[in-house]
């Protein structure tokens, strides 16, 4: 632990040597264009691997980045990521060897994570024909963390925070990328969502409600 503060004091000396005003700017305020919505895994900090510093990029992380629409954690995050800070993406990055997929396509009990992994489960569930046609396991399991990016990513879409956001006029644009920790590289599915006729007509919500 004590070598966790040191570690933190030269990082803390090496950015005021780059900078000097730079945490007394950050102190006053944050201003990020992104919010990212990631997985809990330690192989994947978003701001490292953007290389990124502090101020720049909203978080919320859990385990296998999934998007919840009763997670009250998720909702307050993008709540205040679209309503006050006003971001102008928000991504959901999933990524290749994630170990929640992995539990999720397994069919032994872990214990409460279960009740988690099942939302991988359902995705995998819609998706059964596409994912049985696939012979290879681990081509399998790639696929099925780029299908749950997808889905996360329109159930962001679908939150009554991104739907009043829209309607308001505010630009929010919501992707699903994927990220391989066997090259440190990013890559863009493609999954874009840009307004309301994207997700679905039964998700469609008219009225402003109380988000
Ligand atoms: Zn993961």
């Amino acid at each position: 632990m004590e070598d966790l503060f040191a570690r933190n004091r030269a990082w803390a000396d090496r950015m005021r040597a780059r900078d000097p005003e730079f945490f007394r700017r950050l102190a006053r305020q944050q201003a990020p264009r992104l919010l990212w919505i990631g997985c809990a895994d330690s192989r994947v900090a978003a701001n490292q691997l953007l290389d990124l510093d502090p101020g720049t990029v909203f978080v919320h992380r859990n385990i296998a980045n999934l998007v919840v629409h009763t997670d009250i954690n998720m909702l307050s995050v993008l709540q205040f990521a679209v309503e006050v800070l006003a971001v102008a993406q928000v991504v959901v990055c999933g990524h290749y060897g994630c170990g929640g997929v992995r539990a999720a396509m397994a069919g032994r009990q872990l214990g409460l994570i279960d009740n988690w992994l099942r939302h991988i489960k359902d995705v995998y569930d819609q998706h059964a024909e596409e994912l049985a046609g696939i012979a290879d396991p681990g081509a399998r399991e790639d696929r099925l963390v780029e299908l749950n990016v997808l889905h996360q990513t329109l159930h962001v879409a679908r939150s009554t925070v991104v739907q009043n956001a829209w309607a308001r006029g505010q630009k929010l644009e919501v992707r699903g990328w994927v990220y391989a920790i066997e090259d440190g590289l990013l890559r863009d599915l493609g999954y874009r969502v840009r307004g309301p006729e994207e997700i679905g007509a039964i998700y469609r919500m008219v009225g402003e409600g109380v988000t």
